[in-house]
């Protein structure tokens, strides 16, 4: 291995780039979980991710990536051969699906063509559709990180509404939390799956469940069998600040960090922030000549940009170069979109120049890889970035250099 000289430039959809003040928060000595300190910061973690999830619910926190969550959420609140309303916005809902199959779930799967979001209607049909009240959940992924494309929570929340449906609503926020607006007791959702490698800017490993009432008191009379992730043997000590088993201290310390930044930023801020790297990064594919996989411009995702390669180029081939040429990661394209697109990831720790960084690799390794673009991409998202009075429709005010 020759040594590469530089940071390298991980902009895939998570794991994210963890800050420095997060990695020297996490560089800390092991300390006891069962004593006066950690209490402190037990407690100061569980209250500030409420904050995040914008909930005054309860909040878990897991020992395990995202995937234990989904469990958790699935497991603590249904029973064997419940039904469960999914819907195919992608491979993140499609491996959601399989998981609550394999627990014994019957899921509904909408289809779906992995280039919108949660079609409301469709699930308004369907609950309608279920006189007997049969589906116990509906479950959504809000921001579908293999395809750019997030889904209006909202709308949902409406259409189940619409329908009298008492099923709850399960939301998958894995890689939306602290990166695109997330409203938990807002928009009425039972149970929301989070994780800490995406937009809090964490290393993978630690995975929450934001627990509404209706979830709770489902939880009491759920019957599938449950024993790590069971939110009632979590809640009790959590209430003290303390867990059931050993909690992942040293993540905890970066997750109070985090916290704190994001405090410090200010959530509106930092949406605002990620709106603004999504739209130069659209700028840019659009004006590369590329087409973005997300079809609607109301379903864009701020944390990621799935880019579609003209039919003959290989979008991993793109990736590799990339990667060997310029040190940096992008996503991959995941299941059917494997080798048809790859991922931008702007989300978490991440500036203007760090994203200027980020599509001129992009648009060098695009034309070493001789894919047929207009190298007028990173000027197109240096005008938008350098003079926010560009507007999305008109003729873009020129830069000025005195
Ligand atoms: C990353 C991600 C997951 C999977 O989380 P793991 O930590 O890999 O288990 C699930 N859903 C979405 C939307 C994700 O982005």
């Amino acid at each position: 291995m020759t040594h590469r000289s530089g940071r390298h430039f991980l902009q895939i959809p998570g794991p994210t780039n963890v800050p420095d003040r997060v990695l020297r928060a996490i560089d800390s000595p092991t300390m006891d979980h069962r004593g006066p300190d950690f209490a402190l910061l037990g407690k100061e973690v569980l209250e500030g991710m409420k904050a995040i999830f914008k909930t005054r619910g309860n909040v878990v926190i897991y020992p395990a990536s995202g995937t234990g969550a989904w469990e958790a959420a699935l497991v603590n609140t249904l029973s064997p051969g419940d039904r469960v309303l999914m819907a195919e916005t992608g491979q993140f809902a499609a491996l959601w699906q399989k998981l609550a199959t394999r627990l014994g779930l019957v899921v509904d799967f909408i289809p779906g063509d992995w280039r919108h979001g949660v079609d409301a209607a469709q699930v308004e049909q369907a609950l309608v559709a279920d006189k007997a009240h049969s589906i116990k959940a509906v479950c959504v992924v809000h921001n579908e990180t293999s395809t750019g494309v997030t889904s209006r929570i909202a709308l949902v929340r409406n259409a189940m509404d619409r329908a009298a449906h008492p099923a709850l609503l399960m939301v998958d926020s894995i890689s939306s939390l602290g990166s695109i607006d997330y409203r938990h007791d807002e928009w009425g959702v039972d149970v929301t799956v989070a994780g800490s490698q995406k937009g809090l800017m964490l290393p993978p490993g630690l995975s929450f469940n934001a627990i509404g009432d209706k979830a709770l008191a489902a939880s009491k009379t759920a019957k599938l069998p449950r024993a790590y992730w069971s939110w009632d043997e979590m809640l009790g000590p959590n209430q003290s600040g303390y867990f059931p088993y050993t909690p992942a201290t040293n993540l905890l310390y970066g997750l109070r960090e985090a916290l704190r930044m994001l405090a410090e930023e200010g959530l509106d801020n930092v949406f605002a922030r990620h709106a603004r790297h999504g739209e130069a990064t659209r700028r840019a594919v659009r004006a590369w000549g590329l087409e973005i996989l997300c079809i609607n411009p109301e379903e864009y995702s701020n944390a990621l940009t799935a880019v579609m390669l003209p039919e003959g180029h290989d979008a991993d081939k793109v990736r590799d170069i990339i990667l060997d040429r310029f040190d940096m990661s992008l996503g991959t394209g995941l299941g059917k979109m494997k080798g048809r697109i790859f991922r931008i990831g702007h989300l978490g720790d991440f500036n203007d120049l760090t994203l200027a960084g980020t599509l001129c690799g992009v648009e060098m390794g695009l034309q070493l890889a001789g894919v047929p673009i207009k190298a007028a991409g990173v000027q197109a998202a240096l005008e938008y970035l350098a003079n926010p009075g560009v507007q999305a429709a008109g003729t873009p005010v020129r830069v000025r250099i005195a």
